[in-house]
């Protein structure tokens, strides 16, 4: 992400406070900022030590002892659902995603325009 769009996010977010970087396209800008808008209403102390795109997904890593154990199923849902999520948003460009294949058999979620731009074909 960029450096623009990450230090936003850090002003926004406790809970990205502590990142380098976040590791994805600046297409899932909201995605991220929806993630974080929602872990931290349902747990005001949560820390991600990661966030990051893997295989086409939004994966989000919470600090271990960041928010109360009886939350865990909560925490782990809503990742979930945000990686999920992620997968219908072009990680480049913020548009309609879909997951998508190159020639080296990466995963990634782009528009169709996209996609043609990086040389990615439909998943099947
Ligand atoms: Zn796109």
């Amino acid at each position: 992400m960029n450096e623009s769009n990450l230090n936003k996010l850090k002003k926004l977010y406790k809970s990205l406070r502590k990142l380098e970087n976040i590791y994805c396209g600046d297409g899932w800008y909201n995605v991220v900022s929806e993630l974080c808008e929602a872990a931290e209403e349902v747990a005001p102390r949560i820390e991600f030590v990661e966030v990051k795109e893997k295989f086409g997904h939004l994966v989000a890593v919470p600090k271990e002892g960041s928010y109360p154990p009886v939350l865990k199923q909560v925490i782990y849902d809503l990742l979930k659902s945000f990686a999920k999520l992620s997968t219908t948003v072009c990680e480049e460009t913020g548009g309609m995603g879909k997951l998508r294949i190159n020639d080296k058999k990466c995963l990634k979620t782009l528009c169709d325009s996209s996609a043609i731009l990086l040389g990615y074909e439909k998943l099947h």
